[in-house]
């Protein structure tokens, strides 16, 4: 490693935030995690508190933090819909308090800061695929909004820190990313199809299935996290895979591919769903030079091995 630097990863106990930490610490770097254990787990780092290099600490991103660090990903804020409406008040405040602190941090350092976004800033789209250009579609008031039009203001806080103090601010807008170091109960359509047909119980499909969405691996989207913190570009850029599977797809490749006994069983859409989801990535390729490697099928396998493990510790 050439060049160490003191980052801090804000939701580090995540699904995609621990993997981040793995890999940063595995770069040479030295990572603080920081955490408040909402929907994130001490398992998920746990293999890493051996590690000198390693920090970890219990601190809520809606209150200030002082720290000497190089670089802040900022990722704090549950992703699942299940778990950003079990206190929209509370997602609302973690995206925008949790940005305003954040960015002060950075201010104050002279950190690179990298803000974890969401295709959620699109809403349901009307144009498709999404271009970073298409302003969106989202409903204010809605039930999906704590969490949209939270990271939709933590985008405007990102640029005007840039514009107002010269901040070094990148954005990601990330789209669906699943595998290994999901929770079971976390409740997004991959997670929950796995689990349901290793259980050989019903498939829950909500509305008729027709909605598409486009799933990232994991390590490819780790993978452009780190491009975009470490190039110049504040984005906003898209980070995901372009290829649209129907929810119907999705739910006979899983019980295909897990050999699984279940059934389908359609449950109410819920409300502001939306339609389709798929990203336009040509500025991440022209950019960062990256694009999402792992097709759904061989990420698809390496999530069903990780979820049998957890079932089998019944986890
Ligand atoms: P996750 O829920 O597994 O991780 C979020 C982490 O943030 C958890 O460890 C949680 O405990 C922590 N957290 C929540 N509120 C906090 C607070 N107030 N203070 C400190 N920590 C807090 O979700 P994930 O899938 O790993 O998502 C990570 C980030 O990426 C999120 O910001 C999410 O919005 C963004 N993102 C993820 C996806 C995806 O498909 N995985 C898609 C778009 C955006
Ligand atoms: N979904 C589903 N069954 C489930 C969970 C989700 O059909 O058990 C659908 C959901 O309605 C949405 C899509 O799968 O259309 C993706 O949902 P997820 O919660 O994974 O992420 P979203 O993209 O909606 O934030």
């Amino acid at each position: 490693m050439v060049n160490p630097q003191r980052i801090l990863v804000t939701g580090g106990a995540g699904f995609l935030g621990s993997r981040l930490c793995e890999h940063l610490l595995s770069q040479g770097h030295s990572v603080t995690c920081l955490d408040n254990y909402f929907t994130g787990c001490k398992q998920n780092i746990e293999h890493l508190l051996d590690q000198s290099s390693f920090e970890v600490t219990c601190h809520d991103v809606t209150l200030p933090l002082s720290l000497e660090i190089d670089q802040i990903y900022n990722l704090a804020c549950p992703a699942s819909p299940v778990h950003y409406q079990h206190d929209p008040v509370k997602t609302t405040r973690t995206s925008v308090l949790g940005a305003i602190n954040m960015l002060d941090l950075a201010h104050q350092t002279g950190a690179r800061i990298l803000q974890a976004s969401t295709s959620e800033v699109y809403g349901d789209p009307a144009v498709h695929p999404q271009p970073e250009e298409y302003w969106g579609n989202v409903n204010p008031i809605g039930i999906r909004a704590c969490y949209d039009e939270g990271k939709r203001c933590a985008e405007t806080l990102f640029f005007d820190y840039y514009r107002e103090y010269g901040v070094d601010i990148s954005i990601a807008r990330i789209f669906n990313t699943y595998g290994p170091g999901m929770q079971v109960n976390d409740g997004r359509v991959i997670s929950n199809f796995i689990v349901q047909a290793l259980k050989n119980q019903p498939i829950t499909i909500y509305g008729d299935g027709s909605q598409t969405r486009s799933f990232c691996y994991r390590d490819d989207l780790i993978e452009g996290l780190v491009r975009l913190m470490n190039s110049s570009l504040t984005g906003p850029i898209n980070l995901g895979n372009p290829n649209p599977f129907s929810m119907n797809e999705l739910a006979e490749l899983v019980i295909k591919m897990t050999g699984s006994q279940s059934t389908i069983e359609h449950h109410d859409l819920p409300a502001d769903d939306p339609s389709q989801r798929q990203p336009d990535i040509q500025r991440a390729v022209d950019g960062l030079g990256w694009k999402a490697e792992t097709p759904l099928h061989d990420g698809l396998l390496k999530t069903i091995a990780y979820f049998k493990g957890r079932l089998a510790n019944n986890d």
